[in-house]
């Protein structure tokens, strides 16, 4: 399957390529066809496997460009809603398409001039039906857009949307889009949608399997050091560390900064202007640890994440689905490592069976091991290193007591010496710990044991496809800049 066998318009073929997109994702593969045809749909697909692109594509290509806005789309987050904004400029970029994106937390009057202009709408519930409901806006959009409907009903936004249905016209095309389908949302679909297509790609492979999934046991006092431990060991590039409550994402990144790491934390208590200039600078790799909460986090779509840590585990699976679809995306490969304490034993295990996926008990790696770890890095630093003429002086002045092979061996020590690893040698819980502490669980639940595994199949995400990551990037650093902290209103070309 190719973009191409769509026929999609020539301008947004050009913005595909651009993007860098190899191949539809499974997802874009089903709805596409199913949204220009005209039906309304419902779209299951777990996170990271294109959604955005799945709804957008098709929209894209049926507006008229008739200057009053013909497409709304609902996200449950401000971050989530210029993210999609973003996604949706790059893709309308050639057809001169405007978007105007609608959050609360600032000015009313930018936003409702932006939407005067602009054909696509991006709006959290909120704001959107305060503007609807004190008729500040009028609006009849033909493509009505629930992006992310679980994390909608997760915040408790169901009342905000049956409120904004009743403002938009009857005779429209609505799509819903979800990672997971509660009942709830089952039931506000039968609603709002006029005999809808079923998709769900999300049944079969419910993690994406390009993410490795890990989990080391340690005490609650150890989470500190067996971070720490791990990040030395795994020098992640670029990572997400989850925390269960906003104090300890206070707490953590500030800490991690006292500890010489590059780490800022986000969190929903923090000022919208914070939140996305955190954001802006994981997005530019100036910081390369992001501490967040869940919801702090949701959907944030950056590139290049190659960690995502679990300093706590969540309640549930859905969450913890969430958190780790962070890492592997559009078809990269993604570590996921979750830090546990016996009394989290039992949760691991649940998400484990409802996850279906394999997670790897490990060790916490001691000091030696990320020495022995960090030699390669050695070598190839003393491979590249090239000779001053002042050292010529010392060696020769050693040489007067040493033979050169002793020196040699002196000057690695000094090297290896200066790597200063943090915390205690042995943290964690040891192989046999654990194996009894799975033992003592199967035995608690007669034999049931880790449960059936619903091991993926193939393909929940884009295999091969070259994730267009030059595209976020620049986008990120470029058009963001200027308009930010309101409205954001923009035009193509
Ligand atoms: P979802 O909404 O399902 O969580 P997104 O729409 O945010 O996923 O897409 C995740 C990432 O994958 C984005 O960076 C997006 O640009 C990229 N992407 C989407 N479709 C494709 C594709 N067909 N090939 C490669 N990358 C894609
Ligand atoms: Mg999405």
């Amino acid at each position: 399957m190719k973009f191409e066998d769509f026929n999609l318009k020539d301008e947004l073929n050009q913005a595909i390529n651009k993007a860098g997109f190899a191949e539809p994702s499974p997802v874009q593969a089903d709805a596409i066809p199913i949204i220009l045809e005209g039906n309304d749909i419902i779209a299951q697909a777990q996170t990271g496997t294109g959604k955005t692109a799945a709804f957008g594509l098709p929209v894209l290509n049926k507006m008229k460009c008739d200057g009053t806005v013909e497409t709304l789309v609902i996200c449950p987050t401000r971050e989530l809603a210029m993210q999609v904004s973003d996604e949706l400029f790059k893709f309308g970029k050639y057809l001169n398409i405007k978007t105007a994106t609608v959050y609360g937390g600032t000015s009313y009057s930018r936003q409702i001039k932006h939407i005067q202009s602009a054909s696509i709408v991006v709006a959290t519930p909120g704001r959107l039906l305060d503007l609807l409901k004190n008729n500040q806006i009028q609006i009849s959009p033909k493509f009505v857009i629930l992006d992310e409907a679980d994390e909608m009903l997760d915040m408790g936004f169901l009342e905000d949307i049956k409120n904004i249905f009743k403002f938009v016209p009857k005779d429209r095309q609505t799509l819903l889009f979800s990672a997971t389908m509660p009942a709830p949302i089952k039931k506000l679909a039968e609603k709002i949608l006029k005999d809808p297509k079923h998709v769900s790609i999300a049944k079969k492979d419910i993690t994406n399997e390009n993410i490795t999934q890990s989990y080391y046991v340690v005490e609650e006092y150890e989470r500190d050091d067996a971070l720490m431990r791990l990040f030395d060991f795994k020098n992640p590039s670029k990572s997400i560390v989850f925390c269960k409550m906003k104090r300890d994402v206070d707490r953590l990144a500030t800490y991690l900064v006292s500890q010489g790491y590059s780490a800022k934390g986000l969190h929903g208590d923090m000022e919208q202007r914070q939140r996305e200039e955190v954001i802006r600078s994981f997005k530019a790799d100036a910081i390369e640890v992001l501490v967040a909460t869940d919801v702090a986090a949701r959907g944030l779509d950056v590139k290049n994440i190659s960690h995502v840590f679990n300093y706590q585990l969540p309640f549930d699976a859905e969450p913890y689905v969430h958190r780790i679809g962070r890492t592997g995306r559009g078809g990269k490969t993604g570590v996921a490592v979750s830090i546990v304490t016996p009394s989290e034993f039992r949760s691991l295990k649940k998400i484990q069976a409802d996850v279906g996926a394999k997670m790897e008990a490990k060790i916490i790696p001691t000091i030696d091991d990320v020495k022995n770890k960090n030699q390669d890095g050695f070598i190839n630093q003393i491979k590249g290193q090239h000779i001053d003429d002042a050292v010529c002086d010392l060696i020769d002045s050693l040489k007067e007591e040493f033979d050169l092979s002793t020196i040699a061996y002196k000057l690695a020590t000094i090297l290896a010496n200066q790597q200063k690893v943090k915390g205690k040698n042995n943290i964690g819980k040891s192989q046999k710990d654990i194996e009894f502490l799975l033992e003592r669980m199967k035995n608690d639940r007669g034999g049931n044991g880790g449960g059936r595994n619903r091991r993926g199949g193939r393909g929940g995400n884009f295999r091969g496809g070259r994730g267009g990551s030059g595209g976020g990037r620049s986008r990120d650093g470029g058009s963001r800049g200027g308009s930010r902290g309101g409205s954001r209103g923009r035009q193509g070309k």
